[in-house]
């Protein structure tokens, strides 16, 4: 019996979700595992029904699962609220920090049926497979910001901060999934200018004396967003700090064709969170024109990180090659003779394959 909690949310979050419970329900069925999901409100749908956007019984409910499956939050109708009620900043950001995730995973894989949805071209991007290992709760994001006022106007002062613990814990991931994929990781650090950056580097070296197996490759941050368009398929694991890992993620999204393609996890708690790399659509909400498979792909994260079911992870992966192979599409990675489906039949598809029809 696992516990899962789920976490629609706002906009597209509350049509993507039902469908990936639907494909986790399917994959339960066939290998015999009985998954229990409760829902909870998040974000606006919880300022809206209880006046706060991460209540208490939503914490809760996350303390006492095994896994966090969350759609997406936020939209026009909160923009205007003070930041701390707004849905990232006084739900998202302490739910990360709350469940002590210091990871954000994030595969880009390129799904070959979608090879034409790249803005790339095809010979650089055919066959890119790599993760990046983003560290979560430290650097800059999270260090002491201020503002001064001088003479002339003002100053205002952000401070990347990393101590030697933050960085052991989030390489160790990196050379342990590196591990288990090709043996190649890429510490992406800038140790030529900045001073966090070169403790980095020396924690990062020194960590690898006992996984003598992984190949380190050490890369200023510069050259790697060159490399990551230039020659993609050099890359299997990335592993970097926070903000350095937030752009070079929404870069290696593009990679990949539709942002509705691509899943992420965020671990290193007790309890992983998994949800797609996209926002809540308002443009597109409710008009079942939302790609689920971003969510789908998470369940299947979930599977892998935070079960240790690799087969059944592995299982929704392959369906949604499978229904790509087949020509199925919602609009957003539409093309000429694409077969095309809304969100609920989109799932439909994924879990047919699933069940083996
Ligand atoms: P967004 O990711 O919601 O949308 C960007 C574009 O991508 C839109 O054109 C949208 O229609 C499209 N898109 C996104 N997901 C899609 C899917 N599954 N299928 C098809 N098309 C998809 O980003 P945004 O417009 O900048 O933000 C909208 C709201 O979402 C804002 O309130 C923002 O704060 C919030 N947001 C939430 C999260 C989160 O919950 N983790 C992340 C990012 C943004």
């Amino acid at each position: 019996m696992y516990k899962i909690a789920v976490l629609p949310g706002d906009g597209i979050g509350v049509e993507i979700v039902p469908e990936a419970v639907k494909v986790l329900k399917a994959v339960g069925g066939k290998y015999g595992h009985d998954f229990e999901f409760t829902e909870g409100l998040i974000g606006g749908a919880a300022l809206d029904a209880v006046g706060e956007p991460l209540p208490k019984a939503t914490l809760d409910l996350c303390y006492n699962s095994d896994a966090v499956l969350l759609g997406a939050i936020g939209g026009p109708k909160w923009d205007t609220l003070p930041v701390h009620l707004r849905p990232e900043a006084g739900a998202l950001l302490p739910l990360r920090k709350a469940l002590g995730l210091y990871a954000n995973l994030r595969p880009a894989t390129l799904y070959d049926a979608l090879i034409d949805a790249s803005t790339l071209k095809k010979e650089v991007i055919e066959g890119i497979d790599f993760m990046v290992i983003r560290e979560l709760t430290g650097g800059l994001y999270f260090g002491e910001k201020k503002r001064e006022k001088t003479a002339t106007g003002q100053v205002a002062i952000d401070t990347m901060v990393y101590s030697t613990e933050e960085i052991i814990r989030i390489a160790r991931l990196g050379f342990e999934i590196a591990r288990k994929r090709k043996k190649v990781l890429h510490s992406v650090d800038k140790a030529n200018v900045i001073e966090s950056s070169r403790l980095w580097r020396e924690t990062v070296i020194e960590l690898a004396a006992e996984y003598p197996d992984v190949e380190l490759i050490h890369m200023y941050v510069d050259n790697c967003a060159m490399q990551l368009v230039r020659w993609p398929k050099q890359f299997d694991v990335i592993v970097t700090e926070n903000m350095f890992g937030d752009i070079l993620t929404d870069q290696a999204s593009m990679l990949t064709g539709s942002i509705g393609m691509l899943p992420s996890a965020s671990i290193g708690g007790k309890i992983g969170l998994y949800e797609p790399s996209h926002g809540s659509a308002p443009d597109i909400a409710g008009q079942k024109k939302a790609n689920p498979l971003a969510t789908i792909l998470s369940a299947a994260m979930l599977l892998r990180y935070s079960f240790n079911l690799n087969d059944e992870a592995a299982a929704i992966e392959n369906a949604v090659v499978q229904v790509l192979n087949s020509g199925y599409r919602t609009p957003d990675i539409m093309e000429s003779g694409g077969k095309p489906v809304n969100t609920e039949e989109m799932g439909d598809r994924v879990v047919e394959q699933i069940v083996g029809y």
